[in-house]
């Protein structure tokens, strides 16, 4: 079967109506989103392109932007990074405080809240402007000039972001934040209102299925061992609680956002992006975790 008649087999097969999370609401701007919302765009390394429903609509990305900023730090600091945040799974909740007390505020990875926070203090403290070095990075590789920040979404964040600002003053504590602790927050809460498509962060993530290279012009972004490295991270720490869960049902390295994206890669082979803002309990879309089930069954390309 093509892969565009596999992409509309699942658009057909699968239905807002059969599932029963619920869209995020605790942050007040994202509980406005249409929940019958549904899109995936999938992008070949033989520059095929595939896609269904709203996969141009742009969404908050929210967590998938950790994944930019672990790639901004670690072409910073290099392995010096490792001193400051872990590369274990947490199985634990996004947010969770508890593993700090006694890993003495050392983050157990860069895609939880607090690993996220420390690489967000990582770039304050290199950059100059860090939101506009992240948002050069995210447009280049997405070949899309037009993305930028969702002030609104990130102001409604702060203004119900308790447990960010307790993440950021324990690991203050604890030694492991050197810089302001509203500064941090403003960049962090910025990196998670990124508003993109399916389309563009199927784009974007194409470097990660690419040996570190932008697809469309060779251009170097990444060395190869920082992609292995980011997509093993994405593979055993990219959904939280959850990801063995994900590896299990889609067997791929990707990363999901409380908006409702997911984001994965077979390297070598394609990136795919898909959106519904339905979670489930672990905070991860629904749909789009079953998408990629079929994905990556109909088409026989998990990485297993
Ligand atoms: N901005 C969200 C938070 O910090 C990101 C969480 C997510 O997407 O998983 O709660």
């Amino acid at each position: 079967m093509s892969y565009q008649k596999i992409l509309n087999t699942i658009e057909q097969d699968l239905s807002y109506k059969d599932v029963y999370g619920e869209v995020a609401s605790y942050i007040p701007e994202l509980a406005k989103i249409d929940p019958k919302k549904f899109g995936m765009f999938l992008y070949c390394v033989n520059k095929g392109k595939f896609e269904f429903g709203d996969s141009r609509e742009k969404f908050s990305i929210q967590s998938i932007s950790k994944v930019f900023t672990l790639s901004l730090a670690m072409k910073l600091l290099g392995e010096d990074l490792w001193e400051r945040v872990h590369v274990e799974p947490s199985g634990d909740p996004f947010n969770s405080l508890t593993q700090l007390e006694y890993e003495n505020g050392i983050p157990r990875n860069p895609f939880i809240n607090s690993g996220a926070l420390v690489i967000a203090d990582i770039l304050v403290s290199n950059l100059k402007d860090p939101k506009a070095d992240l948002l050069e990075l995210v447009r280049k590789i997405s070949g899309n000039p037009n993305i930028d920040y969702d002030t609104t979404v990130a102001t409604s964040e702060k203004s119900t972001g308790y447990r960010n600002y307790a993440l950021v003053y324990y690991m203050k504590a604890l030694g492991n934040i050197k810089n302001d602790v509203e500064t941090i927050v403003d960049f962090y809460f910025h990196q998670c209102s990124l508003s993109m498509s399916c389309e563009d962060l199927a784009k974007a993530f194409m470097i990660f299925a690419n040996q570190g290279k932008m697809l469309e012009t060779g251009e170097k972004i990444l060395t190869p061992k920082k992609v292995k490295r980011i997509n093993s991270l994405m593979q055993t720490c990219g959904f939280y609680d959850e990801a063995g869960e994900f590896s299990f049902e889609v067997g791929l390295p990707g990363k999901s956002g409380v908006g409702g994206g997911i984001v994965a890669i077979h390297p070598e082979q394609y990136s795919v992006a898909v959106w519904s803002p339905i979670l489930n309990k672990k905070g991860n879309s629904e749909l789009g975790m079953a998408a990629l089930e079929k994905l990556t069954t109909m088409t026989g390309l998990s990485i297993f």
